[in-house]
């Protein structure tokens, strides 16, 4: 975990070639090969779903994207700002690309308005009020006004999860990355949250999504990325990959997740 060995490098020339554009990239940790040689092309508005089985790789190819893990070979460029693994640059990736985890990464001594806060002020450098403004806007957004002052222990697990999704929208990302947002939920808490992320697609949020949610990946993907043992194995829309999934480990994955 080095999310300081990063920094963005502008380049806009290039620039309109895809939102999220990830060429032949690689990732070990130590010897073991988490990412093998992985290309992609997101355009801006795509809703993308990524499955596959555990261990497959998902959830570091997200976490590459927003700089949280560092890529050893490749390249990945977001909105024409290229992530190397140079130093510094990490409140640069914030602006572009909003993540949502499985455990909600919420700090739990602050309010939730403080939570949707705190980058405001300290990355965007916004005033108090215009701040407060922005988070009650997104609270209400994600329909938790009435939860702003509580703390997040003070919140169900899918209100908790909603709180994060406001927080990463107050800093308008260009596109928003979730790993398994639903995965730590009770089931009643599921759809509630699920609503969310659909209205948000609706609303033409460019999204990756790492998510065992199917039903969700039928309704709402434009495609679906299928990864085992760190390689894109199919990536097409959710019709074909459903019905005719052309790999044995995607209709092996299908038979265990698809009920
Ligand atoms: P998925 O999200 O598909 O479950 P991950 O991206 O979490 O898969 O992990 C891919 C592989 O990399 C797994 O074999 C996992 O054990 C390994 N891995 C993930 N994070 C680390 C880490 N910080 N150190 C060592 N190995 C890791």
């Amino acid at each position: 975990m080095a999310p300081a060995a990063h920094c963005w490098r502008h380049r806009p020339s290039e620039g309109g070639a895809g939102l999220i554009r990830i060429t032949n990239v690689s990732k070990w940790y130590g010897n073991f090969p988490a990412l093998k040689s992985i290309s992609l092309n997101i355009e801006a508005g795509e809703r993308v779903v990524i499955c596959g089985p555990s261990g497959s790789g998902k959830s570091t190819l997200i976490r590459c994207i927003n700089g949280l893990e560092e890529h050893q070979n490749g390249e990945i460029v977001v909105n024409g700002i290229e992530l190397t693994s140079r130093s510094h640059g990490i409140n640069e990736i914030r602006r572009e690309v909003g993540m949502v985890f499985q455990q909600f990464n919420l700090f739990p001594h602050l309010t939730i308005r403080k939570n949707c806060t705190l980058a405001l002020r300290n990355v965007r450098k916004m005033g108090s009020a215009e701040a407060d403004a922005v988070a009650d806007k997104f609270l209400a957004r994600v329909r938790i006004s009435d939860q702003a002052d509580k703390f997040p222990g003070q919140l169900s697990g899918g209100q908790q999860q909603r709180a994060a999704i406001a927080r990463a929208l107050c800093m308008a990302p260009k596109a928003m990355l979730f790993d398994e947002p639903t995965s730590a939920l009770d089931p009643e808490m599921v759809k509630e949250v699920l609503d969310v992320m659909t209205s948000l697609a609706r609303e033409g949020m460019t999204m990756v999504v790492v998510t065992h949610e199917m039903g969700f990946a039928r309704q709402v993907a434009d495609r679906v990325i299928f990864m085992d043992h760190g390689q894109v194995v199919e990536d097409g829309p959710p019709d074909s990959f459903f019905s005719n999934p052309r790999h044995e480990r995607a209709r092996a994955f299908l038979d265990q997740v698809v009920h």
